[in-house]
């Protein structure tokens, strides 16, 4: 499925990503989202690329701050984790409120227990607009291993963490008129009679692409 010939956009779900909780803090605000963009892309100096969709709350947090924290995500983490975490926003949830966490020397959340096996402070050093979405490339500022857990994969996430589109969490129900599209990156389910082009996962913020229509 593509607007352009040549371009079938599945092809992108070849590429291998890892998941992550990236966490900012801003004044006494700590927030936190899921996201698979985060890669080393050069050793000497160190830096890692860290891409965020504007529309996430933390994304204004991290520029105006110009510090985050990367925390890797382990195969123990259930897809409660990942809807806290990816599929609510700071703006309006306090996603840390209850929760037990520690601090790096940054005084960023650092999260901890089995289902993340390390963090990494960054600090921003240059900025890329991309569109949609806009890339940090940061330097390390501290880094610690935290667990011997596996690192999820996004593979791992869609085949064993993502619930099947027949029992998503907001439960929508085909009916005669209406038909279901599914989001493939977190499975919110649209109902409609059609899927408008232009729009927007309230989850996890892909657009019309990410969907596929219910049979
Ligand atoms: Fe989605």
């Amino acid at each position: 499925m593509s607007n352009i010939e040549n371009i079938d956009t599945t092809a992108f779900f070849k590429l291998g990503y890892g998941l992550y909780v990236v966490t900012a803090r801003e004044g006494e605000k700590d927030n936190g989202l899921i996201i698979n963009t985060v890669m080393q892309v050069a050793d000497q100096p160190t830096r890692i690329a860290v891409s965020i969709n504007k529309a996430n709350y933390s994304y204004g947090m991290i520029q105006r701050t110009g510090v985050m924290n990367v925390n890797c995500i382990t195969t123990k983490a259930d897809f409660e984790l990942f809807k806290h975490f990816g599929f609510s926003s700071g703006r309006d949830t306090d996603k840390f409120k209850g929760a037990a966490f520690g601090r790096t020397p940054n005084g960023l959340a650092k999260l901890e227990g089995e289902c993340y096996n390390a963090v990494i402070s960054l600090k921003v050093e240059e900025q890329v607009d991309l569109g949609s979405h806009g890339m940090f490339i940061c330097s390390v500022t501290h880094a610690e291993v935290l667990g011997n857990g596996d690192s999820v994969t996004y593979a791992y996430y869609h085949a064993s963490v993502k619930p099947k589109p027949d029992k998503t969490a907001n439960g929508a129900v085909k009916t005669e008129e209406n038909n279901k599209y599914v989001c493939k990156i977190c499975g919110y389910v649209y109902e409609g009679e059609e899927l408008p082009e232009d729009f927007v996962c309230p989850w996890c913020k892909h657009g019309a692409d990410a969907f596929e229509k219910v049979e």
